[in-house]
């Protein structure tokens, strides 16, 4: 592995690593790119969702080519948009998935009792968004901060009376908040690994602000079954890194902060849920899940670069099943309709090439949302009380990873016949 400059003193304030990530070059390492493990072509950020007024103006697509490092082995678009332009006003509000927030309670619930919280303590979530999370330690009593760097979400948790900085995290915050007197016990982050350009400076960040004994935990989805299950849509330009157990150890272990156990999570099509501490704190020992999943990895070859090889190929099969099937829909007259505005549906329908000739219109839960047009394609997001005026003979569901519950809300559509799409990992009809 190309050098990295470690933090060598690791119970003072972490050292920088290699600074911001250099275009072209591994956003860990540094080593260049030189295997591509998929482009799915020019693509506009998925937030970015158009209002009736924009629809005629021109719209900035960016590459979504993805690479993998041959040294660290993390997969990686190159940073094409600064992360202040993605997240400083965000359309996506945490609080709009009732699975979501079943599996975040139970999370509070859990830490409490693992790491014995009580109100002595303090919990501080990156990415806190609209306080989705906090709000269930903030009823078992416990000290809570959020740092979210969009202000009109984080406006939303602060009127919940949930603490949140509207910033973005890295070492300069982190040691700002422990100037002030923060040191965490649990430092969590869901969802935002992937999002963060400048890996090193994020983790640094942890390493600084974390509580001696403290514990991190961060969620992502795991690069395995995104690729065994074909969830291309999974990359999309807010998401600059697509992490492997392999990957995300190296990275942690960089900064001195060795992953000890890991989860495997069911949320966003098979995620993983890594906990850390310090190096130096010795009350921390790898588990046997960790050293089974290690085990699972290395057999299917994540550090290898033919593990990536096929992936593109399949990615493409992919593409023309689904037009294959929305094509024959159409010739047969049926009216299909969208469900949902994730951000993996826009990767999905840019790449696919399907707009209003397929699919009339999407519905969402989110207010925020409605009367807005999806980006690149145009299709109008309506509200759910649209699909039922419209009848439709199949609902399209864009975000598939909460497909159950989705199915489960929207049983009544077989009342008039209607059915269910999913798209990944391949098209499949339900009933
Ligand atoms: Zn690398």
């Amino acid at each position: 592995m190309t050098a990295v400059h470690l933090p060598l003193t690791p119970n003072l304030w972490p050292t920088a690593m290699t600074g911001a990530p250099a275009a072209g070059r591994c956003r860990f390492c540094g080593t260049s790119f030189r295997h591509q493990v998929v482009d799915l072509g020019m693509s506009p950020l998925c937030e970015s969702f158009l209002s009736v007024n924009r629809l005629n103006d021109m719209e900035p697509f960016y590459p979504l080519h993805v690479w993998v490092c041959e040294s660290c082995f993390l997969v990686q678009l190159e940073e094409y948009v600064g992360g202040a332009e993605i997240f400083s006003d965000y359309a996506y509000f945490s609080s709009f998935s009732d699975t979501w927030l079943d599996h975040c309670r139970r999370y509070a619930d859990q830490m409490v009792g693992q790491l014995g919280l009580t109100s002595d303590s303090e919990v501080v979530e990156i990415a806190s968004n609209d306080g989705y999370l906090l709000q269930f330690f903030m009823e078992l009593g416990i000290p809570v901060l959020g740092v979210e760097p969009a202000a009109n979400v984080a406006r939303v948790a602060q009127k919940k009376g949930i603490p949140t900085e509207v910033r973005f995290f890295g070492r300069e915050v982190a040691q700002d908040l422990a100037n002030r007197g923060h040191m965490p016990n649990l430092i969590l982050g869901n969802n935002v690994l992937a999002q963060v350009p400048d890996i090193n400076d994020f983790v640094s960040g942890i390493k600084g602000l974390l509580a001696p004994d403290g514990v991190v935990t961060i969620e992502f989805p795991h690069l395995l079954t995104t690729i065994e299950g074909n969830q291309f849509d999974q990359v999309y330009h807010e998401h600059f890194s697509y992490f492997s157990l392999y990957s995300a150890e190296r990275i942690f272990a960089a900064h001195g902060l060795p992953i000890y156990d890991v989860e495997e999570l069911p949320t966003h099509g098979g995620s993983l849920r890594i906990y850390a501490g310090h190096a130096e704190d010795t009350s921390k020992t790898a588990t046997r899940r960790l050293q089974a999943l290690r085990a699972r990895e290395t057999e299917a070859g994540v550090d290898t670069l033919a593990y990536y090889e096929s992936f593109e190929s399949r990615v493409r099969e992919t593409k023309r099943k689904l037009l294959a099937f929305l094509i024959e829909a159409k010739a047969a007259g049926k009216r299909i309709v969208g469900y949902g505005a994730p951000g993996k549906g826009n990767t999905l329908l840019n790449y696919c090439g399907i707009r209003t000739d397929f699919v009339d219109f999407t519905v969402d839960r989110n207010p925020h949302k409605h009367g807005k047009f999806l980006p690149g394609t145009h299709i109008p997001i309506l509200a759910p009380e649209k699909l039922w005026e419209a009848r439709p003979d199949y609902v399209l569901i864009l975000p598939w990873n909460l497909k159950d519950e989705i199915m489960s809300q929207l049983a009544g559509i077989s009342e008039w016949g209607g059915r269910f799409v999913v798209p990944i990992p391949e098209v499949t009809v339900y009933s």
